[in-house]
């Protein structure tokens, strides 16, 4: 490994040169008592001192007892807000004397560097990446920005009790994917990182800061610190016949019982990074003077989702919970050739009513004399 150190302050620079080069910088900042990815204009945007608690249909933000600038797990958003935005006008049409007229040239796409990307979401990003790039129709939206993105991750150096990236591969080190990688070390005398690059955008970027190369002890401790955080994940999500388990189990009881306390209320599909389903409205203004086609997230818990001609083929939160999670954990792997999970926990922590997918799952497991502690 190897790696710089970058002090606290030198963060600034690299904010800085990141805007020097026409990025947009999107990153954690503390907004409506949650910490959301949001536009930064300076190193003090960062949550500075904060962290979060978190637990089944539970999120709260708590002071530190120190500065760290990326001290907290994740919040309800990640970078799928900006990649693949929640509302995006597809066209419109405005009158004119003769008719109407469409725009031919679309604004440029944003050029976003994003700040404090953990390893679940770069996964999530990956995984995204299948769903609108890796076939014959390339969704354009996404393609420009995921090309124009710089990546400044950061190693995660603390999990709340709703992570499982380590089931799943996914986390909590940071492995690809990324321009810059930054672990952040804090002791009773000291508060740095440790830098690390991970593309040749990354390298040339680094080349221009002039950093000192970090020492064998500061590499050894942002290693430490990484898994540490590993070993505090507790919760688990076995994905050995995952597959199978949920094909086989599609008429199981507990899907009506998971019924129960579902509300179908899509907050598990909205925080998810890797949901990706839309829907498309068209829209006139009341005047008639313009029209927009606009396209936005939907969700596998909303009726009109599953609308075909006659009614939804999804009338029961059964069919929706039933649908979401198998998506996820068995038809992804037949669609796009891996999980559509990667462990981040929004699901549990974001749920009203706190349904636990890994609860969830190890309930047709135990049925099955398939759980890990059988
Ligand atoms: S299903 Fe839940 S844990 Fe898995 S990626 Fe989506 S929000 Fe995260
Ligand atoms: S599982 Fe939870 S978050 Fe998802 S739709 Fe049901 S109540 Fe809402």
């Amino acid at each position: 490994m190897q790696g710089y150190r970058l002090e606290p302050s030198g963060l600034e620079q690299v904010f800085e040169k990141l805007k020097s080069q026409s990025y947009e910088i999107i990153g954690p900042k503390l907004k409506d008592d949650a910490i959301v990815y949001d536009r930064l204009t300076r190193v003090k945007d960062l949550p500075i001192g904060l962290t979060d608690e978190q637990g089944p249909g539970y999120y709260r933000l708590k002071k530190r007892n120190d500065d760290a600038y990326f001290g907290y797990v994740l919040g309800p958003q990640s970078v799928k807000h900006y990649l693949h935005p929640p509302v995006f006008s597809l066209w419109q049409a405005k009158r004119t004397e003769d008719g109407f007229a469409i725009p031919k040239e679309r604004e440029s796409a944003p050029r976003y560097a994003f700040i404090g990307v953990r390893a679940c979401e770069l996964n999530a990003i990956l995984i995204q990446d299948k769903v609108f790039l890796d076939s014959d129709y390339q969704d354009p939206v996404y393609l420009e920005r995921r090309k124009n993105a710089f990546i400044l991750a950061v190693n995660c150096t603390q999990a709340a009790p709703t992570c499982f990236c380590s089931s799943l591969g996914t986390g909590p080190k940071v492995e690809a994917g990324f321009d810059l990688l930054l672990t952040e070390l804090i002791n009773e005398t000291e508060h740095y990182f440790v830098l690390e690059t991970g593309s040749e955008k990354g390298q040339v970027f680094v080349k221009d800061v002039n950093l000192p190369a970090a020492s064998e002890a500061e590499l050894e401790a942002a290693q430490n610190r990484v898994k540490a955080t590993e070993e505090q994940i507790s919760k688990k999500l076995p994905t050995e016949g995952i597959k199978d388990l949920l094909y086989a189990s599609y008429e199981h009881p507990h899907w009506d019982e998971i019924a129960e306390r579902c509300l179908s209320c899509g907050n598990c599909t909205m925080v998810c990074p890797t949901c990706f389903c839309t829907t498309v409205d068209d829209v006139t203004s009341l005047t008639g003077d313009t029209a927009e086609r606009v396209r936005r997230w939907d969700s596998c818990f909303t009726s009109d989702f599953s609308y075909i001609h006659g009614g939804s083929v999804r009338p029961s939160s059964k069919s929706r919970y039933r649908q979401w999670m198998t998506h996820k954990l068995a038809s992804w792997q037949d669609q796009f050739g891996s999980l559509g999970c990667v462990g981040c926990g929004r699901c549990i922590s974001w749920c009203p009513v706190g349904i636990d997918i890994t609860a969830e799952l190890e309930v047709f497991r135990q049925e099955r004399g398939q759980s890990e502690s059988n």
